[in-house]
């Protein structure tokens, strides 16, 4: 009952001459049983949901402010991105939670915006390398995952993709074990939480997924789809996963 969900994460890539590879993407894919999200640079996302024409494609942005507006320089609202063509915005990515000390608490703060604005808000967590060398990998994703959730998450209005941080552009994967035992866990928060949506919330895979390990990684239960880097740039390299997927 959950669709599955093949998203990919442009991070700070791209151009408009990249958008030949949204034109190759929709053709290869022109009714897929998928849903498909792409989150281009912000400058990028009103003319990428132009080049989908009529394909069902989703736009999204890689983060928003947790404010509707103000004095907020190099900052843009949920809004700015609905009206550009968005429908849904990555919040809490480990790179933003890294690079712009963004606590789960700022987190919530932003996805509760997205909502405001009508849009569906992918909230990342995953624990660190020396988190999982630890043991503490349940403790860090539940902590991180009761904290970033805003009031009024429903399965409409949010995914959660786990992203262990040592697996984002490493090439490292943990083990299908590894991913299963992480996603089970948060399916089981997500009921202590919002035991009426939680069956519903799509649970993305992130972090190094491409072709050659997308079909392993999807038939792990309770893994809705991937959340995709590096491999979500080029047609050639997305359509196999979302191939996989389907
Ligand atoms: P990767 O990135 O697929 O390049 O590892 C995943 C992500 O950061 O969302």
């Amino acid at each position: 009952m959950r669709r599955k969900l093949a998203a990919g994460n442009w991070k700070m890539n791209g151009s408009r001459a990249a958008l030949a590879e949204v034109e190759a993407l929709c053709a290869a894919h022109p009714d897929s049983a998928v849903e498909l999200l792409l989150c281009p640079p912000a400058t990028l996302v009103a003319p990428m949901a132009d080049a989908r024409g009529s394909h069902p494609l989703r736009v999204g942005g890689q983060d928003c402010h947790s404010s509707e507006s103000g004095a907020h320089t190099g900052d843009i609202s949920a809004a700015m991105l609905k009206e550009a063509g968005a429908s849904h915005v990555i919040v809490g990515h480990s790179e933003r939670r890294t690079d712009h000390g963004e606590t789960s608490e700022t987190v919530a703060a932003k996805a509760a915006a997205a909502h405001a604005a009508g849009l569906v808000a992918v909230i990342c967590l995953g624990e660190t390398l020396a988190e999982r060398e630890a043991g503490t990998t349940l403790a860090v994703v539940a902590d991180q995952l009761g904290a970033s959730l805003p009031e009024g998450a429903t399965a409409a209005n949010t995914v959660v993709a786990y992203e262990p941080v040592w697996a984002i552009g490493t090439g490292k994967v943990p083990t299908l074990e590894q991913i299963a035992e992480v996603h089970e866990y948060l399916r089981k928060e997500l009921a202590t939480h919002l035991p009426d949506a939680a069956d519903g919330i799509r649970l993305l895979y992130g972090g190094s997924v491409k072709a050659s390990n997308a079909a392993d990684i999807f038939s792990v239960r309770d893994v809705d789809g991937a959340l995709v880097g590096g491999a979500s740039l080029r047609a050639e390299d997305f359509s196999p996963i979302v191939s996989a997927l389907e």
